[in-house]
C-alpha cells in the first residue's frame, strides 16, 4: 500500500475540488488516517463499513489495518478514484455509489464495524438511525464517527449539563459512547469552521422490559420543552405522569436532571402497563 500514489495527487488526476454542497473535507495525514482506523480495535480480517469515503483517504488506512471494506460514496467523481484502491487491494474494497440515507447497509454490509467521515447532517441522522435499531444486538459491531465536537459532546453528555439530551440517552441507554479524539479544523483540506472530534460507541446488552419506541418519545417530550418541568413537558407522553408518580420521581424536575438509568426505568414502567 505504501506505493499508492499521494492523496493530493489523486484528487488533482480525478478533479476532486471540495464541494461544499457534500459537506467535502477531506483527511490526508496518514498517521492520524491510522489512529483513527485502530479506534475500533484490530481490523485485520473484520468487516467494515465506511460511509463517504471520498477520495479514499480513510479507506486506505482501513485497507492498511487488514479490514474487507464496503464504502458507500454519493460523489459519482470518486468513484474512479476509489476504484484504483479496490485495483490495489483485490478483493479488499467493495464501492457502492449511493446515498448512505437510502441504501439497505445491513444486507450490503453484513455484521460489521462503521466508521465514518461524515457531513454534520447526514452523520446525525445515520446515528440516530443506527442507534434506533428496533432489533438488539444490532446489525452493526460499533461505530467510529467523525462530528463537529459541539455533537460529539451532546452524545457522550453527562445530566446536568446543556450539552445532555436526547442524543445522549439514545447513545447510552443499551450502548456505551466515548469521545475517542479530538480533531483540530487544521486536519482537514479545506478546514471547517469548526472543531471535530471522533465518537465510538459500542453496544451494550439491553436494559429488559423497555421499548426504543418509548425511550425515543419521552426523550422528544422531555428535551423538546427541556426548560419545563416533566409534569408539563412530559403530559403528551401517554402513561409517563403514572410512572414518575409511581418511581417517586419529582415532577417538578426539569428533563436534564434525569440520569439515563431514570428515563430507562420510567420507559419500562410506561411499557409494563400498556
Ligand atoms: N472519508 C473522506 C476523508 O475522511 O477524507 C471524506 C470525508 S468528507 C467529510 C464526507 C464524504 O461523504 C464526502 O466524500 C461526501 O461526498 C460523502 N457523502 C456526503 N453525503 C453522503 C451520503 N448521503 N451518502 C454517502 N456519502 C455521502
Amino acid at each position: 500500500m505504501s506505493d499508492l500514489p499521494p492523496l493530493r495527487d489523486v484528487i488533482s488526476r480525478h478533479g476532486l475540488n471540495a464541494s461544499k454542497a457534500l459537506g467535502q473535507n477531506f483527511l490526508f495525514d496518514e498517521q492520524l488516517l491510522d489512529r483513527i482506523a485502530r479506534i475500533p480495535g484490530d481490523l485485520e480480517g473484520e468487516s467494515v463499513y465506511e460511509v463517504g469515503p471520498g477520495p479514499g483517504g480513510l479507506t486506505r488506512a482501513l485497507l492498511r489495518a487488514g479490514a474487507n471494506v464496503v464504502a458507500v460514496e454519493r460523489d459519482h467523481r470518486c468513484i474512479p478514484a476509489l476504484a484504483e484502491l479496490s485495483a490495489w487491494k483485490p478483493g479488499k474494497l467493495r464501492v457502492i455509489e449511493d446515498d448512505a440515507l437510502k441504501i439497505d447497509e445491513a444486507h450490503e454490509a453484513g455484521h460489521a464495524h462503521i466508521v465514518a467521515n461524515l457531513p454534520y447532517n447526514v452523520g446525525t441522522a445515520l446515528l440516530v438511525r443506527w442507534l434506533a435499531s428496533e432489533s438488539w444486538a444490532p446489525w452493526w459491531k460499533s461505530l467510529t464517527l467523525m462530528f463537529q465536537k459541539e455533537v460529539a459532546e451532546r452524545i457522550v453528555a453527562r445530566p446536568d449539563s446543556s450539552a445532555y439530551g436526547r442524543l445522549a440517552v439514545l447513545a447510552q441507554w443499551r450502548s456505551t459512547a466515548k469521545l475517542a479524539m479530538n480533531v483540530h479544523r487544521s486536519a482537514f483540506t479545506p478546514p471547517p469552521k469548526v472543531m471535530s472530534a471522533i465518537v465510538h460507541i459500542e453496544p451494550a446488552e439491553a436494559p429488559e422490559g423497555a421499548t426504543i419506541g418509548t425511550i425515543e418519545r419521552l426523550t422528544a417530550g422531555a428535551f423538546g420543552q427541556r426548560r419545563k418541568m416533566l409534569r408539563q413537558s412530559l403530559k403528551s407522553v401517554p402513561g409517563a405522569l403514572e410512572a414518575l408518580e409511581m418511581l417517586c420521581i419529582d415532577a417538578t424536575r426539569r428533563a436534564e436532571t434525569l440520569t439515563v438509568e431514570d428515563f430507562v426505568s420510567i420507559a419500562r414502567a410506561i411499557d409494563t402497563k400498556a
